[in-house]
């Protein structure tokens, strides 16, 4: 008979952001508020899922470190097959999708099938941990220039760093918590003194969020003895210092007057 095929539905490529489900953008509610289908990583949080209308259909493709519940391939291959069906896709992820999100292959998958595709933008991670923290990334006195590293990946000790942290610069490193002592170690023998501040900020933006501080030399250790687990950030340099902190390292060094 003369049935006309269905027309193709679209993808929307959608930051969660952190964590609190208040740093979605209102493009992200309403998004999610209207979705027939969202496939999301485990990283979104369930008050963010429980926004979705009940007669949803709710997916996960949660990835973890260790365990691939389904690979990056099947993951595109899912989301082109049900546009390609007609219906309309909110592909959920934590943070922003362009950053260490791998946003940009499901872009291109749907793009090379002819797939209208939509990137919605997140605050990342380093964003929303950073001012959960009150750790300004940039600083007029003490950074002018942030980097954000993945810290888990092939190769992560060929890595070339050289010049991403020190005097003048913060370091936000994602998915470092595993890697803490070959990072501390490769930033240490990059020529990073042992003593550069070190802030760890687990959690963010979620009621169970930590924050831990100390030298770089100590990250390990840092990590360890608080059993630190991911999702958490390394952020490396001054900025991570507590204004105290601060204060008495200028005291001691003559450069401020401490009142008697
Ligand atoms: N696209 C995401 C990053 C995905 S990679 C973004 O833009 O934020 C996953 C890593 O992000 C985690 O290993 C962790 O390092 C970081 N991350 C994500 N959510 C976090 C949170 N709430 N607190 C701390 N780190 C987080």
């Amino acid at each position: 008979m003369n049935e006309s095929p269905p027309s193709v539905g679209h993808v929307h490529l959608v930051g969660a952001g952190p964590g609190d489900p208040d740093l979605l953008t209102l493009r992200a509610a309403r998004l999610i508020m209207q979705a027939g289908l969202i496939v999301h990583d485990g990283l979104v949080d369930p008050a963010i899922l429980r926004m979705a209308p009940p007669s949803a259909r709710v997916v996960s493709v949660a990835k973890s470190r260790a365990r691939h519940t389904m690979p990056q391939d099947a993951i595109n291959a899912l989301l082109v097959a049900e546009a390609l069906a007609g219906r309309d896709v909110v592909r959920l992820k934590g943070g922003d999708p362009f950053v260490f999100g791998r946003g940009g292959e499901e872009a291109e998958a749907c793009r090379a099938a002819g797939v209208p595709v939509e990137v919605v933008p997140g605050i990342s991670a380093a964003l929303g941990g950073a001012a959960a923290a009150q750790i300004p990334l940039t600083h007029r006195n003490s950074a002018s220039i942030v980097s954000f590293v993945a810290g888990q990946c092939k190769g992560l000790t060929d890595q070339d760093w050289a010049g991403l942290a020190g005097k003048g610069r913060t370091l936000v490193i994602y998915m470092g918590v595993v890697t803490a002592e070959v990072i501390a170690d490769k930033l240490m023998a990059d020529g990073l003194a042992p003593d550069v501040p070190v802030a760890v900020i687990e959690n963010a933006t979620r009621p169970e969020m930590r924050v831990l501080r100390g030298p770089l030399a100590g990250l390990p250790l840092l990590v360890a003895e608080h059993r630190v687990k991911s999702p958490a950030l390394i952020v490396i340099g001054d900025v991570t210092a507590e204004p105290e902190q601060e204060l008495r390292k200028l005291a001691r060094s003559g450069a401020l007057e401490v009142a008697k």
